[in-house]
């Protein structure tokens, strides 16, 4: 059933992509994988997955040490400084990085263990109340002030568009997204990369693919519905 789901899901990415004119290879589908047991994992595992996404700290860091084989964990939700001890060497990607105040932090932890932490830069590009993220007018002056950071890596942008009922209500926003890392991109500022664009979930994957994301992280289609009550 999960296998199903995800080639059915990658086969869409790949379809997005051609109708893009894109290379699929330019985008990574990850699995968000968060509140999912690690057999749902492993299943995925047992057809070459390698990219899985978690929300929080504690639940990626029991799944890396348990899962069979080594694989690629995305920190991909809210972060609170407190808990990167548990992903700093675990997460191949932090998604959300929206203050100076967590990169500081991010770069203490990785400073101790003599590692770069890559992370993406979140960004609340529909200004929403309820959302975490850096506004849009403030990201570069974010960028600037963590580019200085050593042992932090800035590789690109990440956001979460608005639910909504039409997936093409969010077209305009991934666009924006687009704009946005291509602006900061020409400004070529030191120790930053801007190739990463992580946008694109379940309801609407297909359309930031259209629109230039690199990266998209969709759990609900590949795993089914989620039980937060248990
Ligand atoms: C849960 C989550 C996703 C996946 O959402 P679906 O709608 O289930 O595909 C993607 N990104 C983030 C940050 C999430 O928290």
């Amino acid at each position: 059933m999960i296998t199903d789901n995800y080639k059915e899901v990658e086969a869409n990415v790949i379809e997005a992509c051609k109708k893009a004119g894109r290379d699929p290879k330019e985008v990574l589908l990850i699995a968000v994988s968060k509140t999912k047991p690690l057999s749902d994992i492993e299943e995925l595992i047992k057809i070459g997955v390698k990219d899985f996404g978690e929300n929080k700290p504690q639940e990626l860091k029991a799944k890396f040490e348990d899962v069979s084989t080594p694989v690629n964990f995305h920190q991909i939700g809210h972060l609170q400084t407190n808990k990167i001890k548990y992903i700093i060497d675990k997460a191949v990607l932090i998604h959300s990085v929206d203050s100076f105040h967590l990169a500081e932090a991010i770069e203490k932890e990785a400073a101790k263990r003599d590692m770069i932490a890559n992370v993406l830069i979140e960004v609340n590009i529909a200004n929403e109340e309820s959302k975490f993220g850096v506004k849009k007018e403030e990201t570069e002056k974010l960028i600037r002030e963590i580019s200085v950071l050593p042992h932090v890596k800035i590789k690109g942008l990440m956001t979460i568009a608005p639910f909504v009922e039409n997936p093409e209500d969010n077209r305009l926003y991934f666009r924006e997204m687009k704009h946005l890392l291509l602006d900061i991109k020409s400004k070529n500022i030191d120790n930053v990369d801007m190739e990463t664009l992580s946008m694109g979930m379940t309801n609407d994957y297909k359309i930031a693919i259209e629109e230039g994301s690199t990266m998209v992280r969709v759990g609900t289609a590949i795993f089914g519905e989620r039980n937060y009550a248990i």
